[in-house]
């Protein structure tokens, strides 16, 4: 069964903010402007956790009422890809 989040994001959420997601620890580190396809600026929330994989940190980035999706670093971003040592 999936676990539901213990907070619902709205908005912009403060810098400094720390989540968990599926067991996975994620602090919000800052907000970065963004320029959508239609033209218009919106703030995407710049988050940093550890790589499910191998623990290295690394950093994602969301919309401001989604949660990060990222679980690994950029080496272990595609697990079904061989990582060459
Ligand atoms: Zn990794």
């Amino acid at each position: 069964m999936r676990k539901t989040n213990l907070i619902t994001l709205s908005g912009v959420a403060p810098v400094g903010l720390s989540i968990e997601v599926n067991g996975q620890r994620f602090d919000l580190i800052g907000h970065e402007p963004y320029l959508t396809k239609d033209g218009a600026t919106t703030t995407l929330m710049l988050w940093q956790a550890e790589c499910a994989t191998c623990g290295e940190g690394f950093t994602t980035t969301a919309a401001p009422n989604r949660w990060p999706e990222r679980r690994r670093c950029d080496l272990h971003t595609r697990p079904g890809k061989a990582v060459v040592a």
